[in-house]
């Protein structure tokens, strides 16, 4: 099961494509400025089955994927990441927006939280940051502030792989 604050059916803005988008409810970043503030209440929101909305996504032939907004989605990581192989046991993508960082998320998963790392694993594109206010830019491809990266699976092994190295050096160079 999820808690939504919303659904929107078709979207162009959230990700490439034709999309399906749902909005988690429940946000611990609290972002100055937050486009959604009525998402960032725990309490709230509409509960909806894993079941229902991939019927509603079925619905669709022309969408491209889903993509998971907020809200925070990682606060509800288990459940999406069910919904994300539904998806793409039909053959569409997931992009996941995140106000954490990806190093963040990255080390919660060093840590042992597995319903991040499912999630990870079934997101193709990952948008992640909080939104800054003074970084604001509208030119900007699916994000709202330039500290906001989309981090495709090979740029997030890529970021991995530098992050240990430079672990490494501080270790041998502290
Ligand atoms: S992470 Fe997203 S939903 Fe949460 S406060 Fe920041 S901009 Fe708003």
């Amino acid at each position: 099961m999820l808690t939504l604050a919303g659904i929107e059916e078709e979207s162009i803005v959230d990700g490439p494509g034709l999309r399906f988008v749902v909005f988690t409810q429940g946000c611990p970043h609290h972002c100055k400025g937050c486009q959604n503030p009525q998402t960032h209440p725990f309490e709230g929101g509409k509960v909806h089955s894993i079941d229902d909305l991939l019927k509603c996504y079925d619905e669709n032939p022309l969408l491209d994927g889903m993509t998971f907004s907020g809200g925070e989605p990682f606060a509800q990581a288990e459940s999406l990441a069910a919904l994300a192989q539904g998806v793409h046991k039909r053959g569409g993508n997931v992009v996941t927006y995140t106000g954490y960082t990806y190093e963040t998320l990255h080390k919660g998963v060093l840590d042992g939280n597995s319903a991040w790392q499912n999630l990870l694993s079934e997101t193709d594109f990952l948008i992640d940051g909080p939104y800054i206010e003074k970084l604001r830019d509208l030119d900007l491809l699916f994000r709202g502030s330039s500290n906001q990266r989309i981090l495709d699976k090979k740029s997030r092994a890529l970021l991995d792989e530098q992050n240990a190295a430079e672990k490494e050096k501080k270790t041998v160079n502290p």
